[in-house]
């Protein structure tokens, strides 16, 4: 076993799992066939020793749903509090957006066909990017077939070989694959640690103009904001531009639910607001907002937008819908936010570690994999269902259960699936309380 030690000894759990790590299958420059990591990978799942497939092959037989049943990996199905969602306002299934989706389905069959440059665009898709960008108050607006084409379009499109990209340490994959793609020079600031971020402007010479500060706006391993009005005011004092992914901030953060930009009140002062539509929306697909120049610039040289088929017209139709309830208001916002301080009041009473959450989004800090594993492994059967997260997404020592709230589940779920976490933190000694496991 390589991972550190933990507080729990002598478990199945413990011994059966984390012989081999994440690291162990990937590429090994060129030393043996391609596929002769796959054998080994297969075998190691074969006898269990890979833990790392968290939520990998459990299926889901209910879609996004606060109560969802779902088929674990020994084939049983139970139902299980749905805690590993991003569809934090349920509008998947919301009436409106479905009946809309439904509507487009008939009149305009279920892809698009081509991409968008060869005709797969729809009115609806136009009247989509109206309504982005009338919500963040920008010129215009792009839509990407998935979330994470729209980060690595964006800063590839932008930013080339000369040019530096900036990132918080804890930036989505899709962000750091985005700047190797562009080869540009990548610069990594401690997670919104302010100094950091200065300490890497002040270091880039004054050739060096092309300048890209990028951080997500919530964090999706942390639920944290990133302090954007300071990171504005460094941008402007060192000439660099600004761009956040707010994929999970769209819908839930801010005053009116615009995101962590509204939040900080910088709207205006963001260069490039990217946001999933995967997310809070409940849909597929991302967005570049901004001035009409910057999309009229993408549009041609964002690779991800220029060579892969549009969203399907049904996603964009249900979508219109999302943004009708997002500029009323009435989406589940308010809902979410007082089911997730609920939760919140209850772990942090407990007496868990959960960081420092302002969305939907509630860590539970575990620091040990075999105990993460153990953990969500407990809860599932108990049924509440969360994420494990742990290298590459954060580092080991800082792996997490991860939970992602719902509004629309009862305070009575909610308060069920907190007794259960509460316990079987207890059990596994990761709070006070006796440990089923010492
Ligand atoms: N950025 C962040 C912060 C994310 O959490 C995700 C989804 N995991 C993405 C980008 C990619 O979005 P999508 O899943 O819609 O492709």
């Amino acid at each position: 076993m390589r991972t550190g030690q933990s507080a729990v000894t002598g478990t199945d759990e413990r011994t059966a799992m984390n012989n081999s790590l994440f690291e162990d299958f990937l590429p090994d420059g060129g030393k043996s066939d391609l596929f002769a990591k796959l054998d080994c990978l297969a075998h190691a799942l074969q006898e269990e020793r890979h833990a790392g497939v968290g939520g990998l092959g459990i299926l889901n037989l209910s879609g996004a749903s606060p109560v969802a049943n779902l088929q674990g990996h020994d084939g049983k199905t139970r139902p299980a509090i749905m805690l590993g969602s991003n569809s934090y306002l349920n509008l998947t299934k919301h009436p409106n957006v479905v009946a809309a989706a439904r509507a487009a389905l008939d009149a305009y069959g279920y892809g698009a066909g081509a991409v968008s440059l060869y005709a797969g665009i729809t009115d609806l898709h136009h009247a989509l990017e109206t309504a982005i960008s009338r919500f963040y108050r920008t010129e215009a607006s792009i839509l990407f077939p998935s979330g994470y084409g729209a980060n690595v379009g964006v800063i590839s499109a932008l930013c080339g070989p000369g040019d530096v990209v900036i990132n918080d340490a804890a930036n989505h994959a899709s962000i750091l694959d985005g700047g190797v793609l562009s080869r540009a020079e990548i610069k990594v600031y401690p997670h919104n640690n302010m100094e950091g971020l200065e300490r890497v402007l002040r270091r880039l010479p004054d050739s060096q103009a092309g300048r890209l500060i990028v951080t997500d706006g919530v964090f999706s391993m942390h639920g944290d904001l990133a302090p954007l009005d300071r990171i504005v005011a460094l941008a402007r004092r060192y000439g660099a531009r600004v761009m956040v992914d707010d994929a999970h901030g769209i819908g839930i953060v801010g005053p009116t639910g615009r995101g962590t930009a509204e939040a900080f009140g910088v709207m205006p002062e963001v260069d490039i607001h990217v946001a999933m539509l995967s997310k809070a929306p409940g849909g597929l697909g991302g967005f570049a907002a901004g001035s009409a120049k910057l999309v009229q610039y993408l549009r041609l040289y964002a690779r991800t937008y220029f060579f892969s088929t549009a969203l399907p017209a049904p996603v964009c139709a249900g979508l219109l819908e999302v943004f009708k309830l997002f500029e009323a208001d009435e989406a589940g916002r308010a809902q979410l936010l007082s089911r997730v301080a609920e939760l919140k009041a209850r772990l942090l009473a407990a007496g868990f570690r959960i960081g420092h959450s302002a969305s939907g989004i509630v860590p539970l800090l575990v620091g040990d994999e075999a105990l993460l594993y153990a953990f969500q492994k407990r809860l599932f059967e108990k049924g509440v269902y969360a994420n494990t997260v742990t290298y590459p997404a954060v580092r080991r020592r800082e792996c997490r259960i991860r939970f992602c709230v719902m509004a629309t589940l009862s305070s009575e779920e909610l308060a069920y699936a907190a007794d259960v976490i509460i316990a079987t933190g207890r059990e596994l000694g990761l709070i006070g309380g006796q440990s089923a496991c010492a």
